[in-house]
């Protein structure tokens, strides 16, 4: 049965079942254990029984239990104790790959993408159909997105996964409820409860749904799974044909109070610019967005797509500036300026420490950072007391199905209880 939007943060018994009639209080305090037990054997490499102890403060004899409960429930496994070590050597514990899975489906204006991620975070299937989302019907889409995702989840299951949640990312405003409002880029997308739509569309059961803007998936992509560990505070930015900024604030990201913030594309960078399809003037997206930019350097845009494929212009467009093409170098120039301008706004009223360059900016970095870092360091107020630095984001354009997917697996770490009910009988502590 598909739901909306999870809060992760709270508690309930969100799967529906019954809990264990045991004392609420002791059942609270296993569910935090289990989920503090968990977070660490999946921030940690590979750590002992012993380890965990050390680590979470429990004694050696609740974090077995607790380790007994997530293996019996499939979410941990313990391999061969480790030889060469001094003293008893303890069993290495970690993430079971073979467990439950999250599946996630990326509906951008260019390209539809589905990937299915196991516990550890490892990306097991994944498909991507390139074309111009803009020229078809929604549900034309939708059914092109669940095919695929159907196809992918099925092989998931030959590959012994189960997968019990969905993620879904669209370039659009999506409130907290999960539904999107309005996609300037995909016009006819209004007022739809996508995560919902696409796991009825699916017809399989999901444990949770959830839906969100693409690049705030991105951002959460990035945080959980790209190469720079412990990104706390940063924007990322999302290269696509539009521009999405997802805002992550105490490793936590930051939706705005309705849920429909980090709009970068429709920042105003020239009042007196082209007409917007968001029906303003001079925003962002119209410089550096992917078909702005292509334009600009000489490309037909209609044949661009961030995600590569045969008729893939971004690279084209990569190739040319590697061979110093001027025209291409001029828009490059162009579209890094206009970035730095509205991350300066943003940045000044945010105060964040990092900036993330991601989606196509990510295969583009070497000739946006300069401009980039350019304005953010004549125009951020603060800059020489609190430097900021521009990275590249590690998964580019595949960070915000990445992302969609994770959330399911983040759920599962950060509160196992919440999908596995069963995990609070098996801990008899
Ligand atoms: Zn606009």
């Amino acid at each position: 049965m598909a739901r909306g939007n999870r809060d992760f943060a709270r508690m309930p018994n969100d799967t529906g079942r019954p809990l264990p009639s045991v004392p609420a209080r002791q059942q609270l305090l296993k569910r935090h254990n289990l989920s503090l037990v968990l977070r660490q054997i999946a921030a940690s490499r590979r750590p002992s029984r012993a380890q965990l102890a050390a680590r979470t403060g429990l004694t050696k004899a609740t974090v077995s239990t607790l380790v007994d409960a997530l293996m019996d429930a499939q979410l941990v496994v313990e391999s061969d104790p480790e030889r060469g070590l001094i003293g008893r050597p303890g069993s290495p514990l970690s993430l079971n790959p073979q467990g439950p899975a999250g599946l996630g489906v990326e509906i951008n204006v260019d390209y539809v993408s589905c990937c299915v991620v196991d516990l550890t975070g490892a990306v097991r299937c994944r498909r991507t159909i390139v074309g111009d989302n803009r020229l078809l019907r929604p549900e034309v889409v939708l059914r092109r997105a669940v095919r695929a995702a159907s196809l992918i989840w099925r092989q998931a299951e030959v590959a012994g996964l189960t997968v019990v949640g969905l993620g879904v990312g669209v370039p659009g405003l999506v409130d907290f409820d999960g539904v999107l409002h309005r996609a300037p880029n995909l016009l006819e997308w209004q007022g739809i409860p996508l995560a919902e739509v696409v796991a009825d569309m699916l017809g399989r059961p999901l444990q949770s749904v959830y839906c969100d803007n693409e690049a705030n998936l991105a951002a959460l992509g990035e945080r959980w799974f790209g190469r720079r560990d412990n990104l706390q505070d940063f924007v990322l930015v999302s290269g696509e044909i539009g521009v999405g900024a997802g805002i992550v604030i105490g490793g936590e990201l930051f939706r705005g109070v309705r849920g429909l913030g980090g709009e970068l594309g429709h920042v105003t960078v020239d009042p007196m610019g082209p007409a917007c399809s968001c029906g303003g003037r001079g925003c962002l997206e119209r410089v550096a967005g992917q078909e702005a930019l292509l334009e600009a350097a000489g490309l037909p845009a209609e044949a661009g797509t961030a995600v590569g494929g045969p008729v893939a212009s971004v690279a084209e467009l990569v190739r040319r500036a590697l061979t110093g093409e001027p025209t291409t170098l001029l828009a490059l120039e162009k579209a890094g300026t206009a970035l730095g301008i509205a991350l300066s706004a943003f940045l000044n009223v945010l105060d964040l420490p990092t900036v993330v360059l991601g989606g196509f900016y990510a295969e583009l970095a070497p000739w946006l950072i300069g401009p980039v870092t350019g304005e953010l360091h004549d125009r951020v107020v603060n800059h020489p007391w609190s430097p900021i630095e521009v990275i590249v984001s590690s998964l580019g354009a595949e960070a915000s199905v990445r992302g969609a997917a994770g959330i399911t697996i983040r759920r599962i770490i950060d509160d196992p209880a919440a999908s596995f009910p069963e995990v609070l009988a098996l801990t008899r502590t």
